[in-house]
């Protein structure tokens, strides 16, 4: 099942110059930055109540973070939904004939497992699954 909204993706060209909006200006608590290899991605966790906000700044012109602020710029970049069974989940979206981009969950930040599906069956936002194992 969905739980929660668990993070929002937000894509920045450099997350020096976006964390003080958060941390000063809205006062929230920032949880700390990891690096996806897998992904591209240099993330900081920014703590919003229940849900985080999670800031993407691309390590390299390969990662789909920097091909996403060269067409569209910053901004808002995708929601996350916690889910138990990741596994299940895309079966479940594939069988009501939801596009998901890849057949198999990858590693993502936080020792999560996420998946995204394709916008183009969501009527166009990019929705990621993701599994914490043991985490809340
Ligand atoms: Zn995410």
């Amino acid at each position: 099942m969905i739980k929660k909204v668990d993070h929002i993706g937000i894509a920045v060209r450099s997350l020096d110059e976006a964390l003080p909006f958060y941390t000063e200006t809205l006062q929230l608590e920032f949880l700390g930055i990891e690096e996806v290899k897998s992904q591209g991605v240099k993330v900081a966790f920014i703590k919003a109540g229940e849900t985080k906000l999670e800031l993407l700044e691309p390590t390299s012109q390969e990662s789909p973070i920097a091909k996403f602020i060269e067409r569209r710029g910053e901004g808002l970049h995708h929601v996350a939904l916690g889910v138990d069974s990741i596994q299940d989940r895309i079966k479940v979206m594939k069988e009501k004939g939801i596009k998901m981009l890849g057949d198999e969950p990858k590693p993502g930040a936080g020792g999560a497992q996420v998946a995204f599906m394709h916008p183009k069956s969501t009527g166009g936002i990019l929705y990621e699954f993701c599994e914490k194992k043991g985490l809340k």
